[in-house]
């Protein structure tokens, strides 16, 4: 198979995690005799010090010309002090916008290895498996207007959503959890919001097409109580852009290291951007002591959601789970009796498993 890869490795560690997880595609590529091609471009602070931009035109070009793109992290605080519209971050608000990559897939799942890292008991975290599909480019983060009235007296932020973008991300979590345990969790607020009134009526119209996937419909308040309460409960959750920006930062903690996890970020096609969900983290940047596990992952999750490598992806999970079984760690994740590697250390030994 032949497949065009676009970098963004972006700030901070987002450097070395994607050379990481470059590596390790590039083991797959040889092991099962595929060609993957690579082309890295900025974006984010990197791009505003170089380009006077946090997206450059280049680099959307690029992009859509993508089988798929690999994002490590944007930001830092070198760039906090300018106006809101040239921050880094509008960098990647504008290419998951422009690209249309509007369901967003967090899968939550602990590796047993380190659920004792988590501030949840054992016994409540394990076991816990779950994907949250998240909408994201539309709702409030995009409703227009969004603006100060009367003298910056009042404020406005608008919550907007069209049929159809319900639909697409409702229909995005359904074939999702077909392939997984076949239960869906649909989390709203239709006690208050006309919005999420909507958004039931498409999930219950939607569910007459997966009659093998049982749905239930959870308020986002009770949702987040549950989350850590009973999280072996969930399996597929699928929400607005905002509950799940909320909900699946909550569930991150679930697996007790965010070193660990991976995102992507799709559309309906197949392209699509994954990035692994830690920040920046200015504060060990260059230092070779990043966790490189999220963004390998995230690779891992190209191969199965946009070129269909199931075994592929597969190996590289395996290849993960045997690294930590035989208790290599890097800084960030505290290990019983292990061994304390470096970021690259760590893609070197996933590397060797595959
Ligand atoms: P952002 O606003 O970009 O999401 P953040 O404030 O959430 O950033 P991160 O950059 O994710 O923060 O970092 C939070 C903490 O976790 C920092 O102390 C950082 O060093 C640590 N951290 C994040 N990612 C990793 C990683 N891959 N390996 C090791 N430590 C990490
Ligand atoms: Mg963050």
């Amino acid at each position: 198979m032949k497949k065009h890869i676009v970098m963004l490795p972006g700030d901070g560690i987002g450097q070395e995690v994607t050379k990481a997880a470059k590596k390790v595609l590039e083991a797959v590529a040889e092991r099962y005799h595929h060609t993957f091609t690579f082309e890295s471009h900025e974006i984010g602070g990197a791009a505003i010090d170089s380009q006077g931009t946090p997206l450059p035109e280049d680099t959307v070009a690029a992009c859509k010309k993508a089988d798929a793109i690999l994002l490590g992290a944007v930001g830092g605080p070198q760039w906090d002090h300018l106006p809101g519209h040239m921050r880094p971050e509008k960098g990647l608000l504008g290419i998951r916008k422009k690209m249309e990559l509007f369901a967003n897939l967090r899968p939550i799942k602990g590796f047993k290895q380190l659920l004792h890292a988590s501030p949840l008991k054992e016994e409540v975290v394990s076991g816990s498996d779950l994907l949250i599909v998240r909408e994201l480019t539309g709702g409030l983060y995009f409703g227009e207007p969004s603006e100060r009235r009367n003298g910056g007296k009042e404020v406005v932020d608008t919550l907007a959503y069209s049929h159809s973008e319900i639909v697409r991300i409702v229909d995005q979590a359904f074939q999702s959890a077909r392939v997984r345990r076949k239960h869906l969790t649909s989390v709203d607020k239709a006690n208050v919001l006309e919005s999420s009134r909507m958004w039931r009526e498409v999930v219950e119209e939607k569910s007459k097409e997966y009659p093998d996937v049982t749905v239930e419909h959870m308020l986002v308040d009770a949702a987040a109580m549950k989350l850590i309460t009973s999280p072996s409960s969930f399996d597929v959750i699928v929400t607005e852009n905002m509950f799940g920006d909320i909900l699946s930062d909550e569930a991150s903690v679930l697996t007790g290291s965010l070193g660990m996890l991976p995102s992507a970020s799709i559309r309906s096609d197949g392209v699509g951007l994954y990035e692994p969900v830690h920040g920046s983290a200015p504060d060990i940047a260059g230092q070779n002591k990043a966790n490189p596990l999220a963004a390998i992952l995230s690779a891992a999750m190209m191969l199965k959601y946009s070129f269909q490598l199931e075994e592929e992806a597969e190996q590289v999970e395996n290849a993960v789970k045997e690294v930590l079984d035989a208790r290599f760690h890097t800084a960030d994740l505290a290990v019983h009796d292990g061994v304390e590697v470096s970021g690259s250390e760590m893609a070197a030994k996933v590397i060797e498993q595959i």
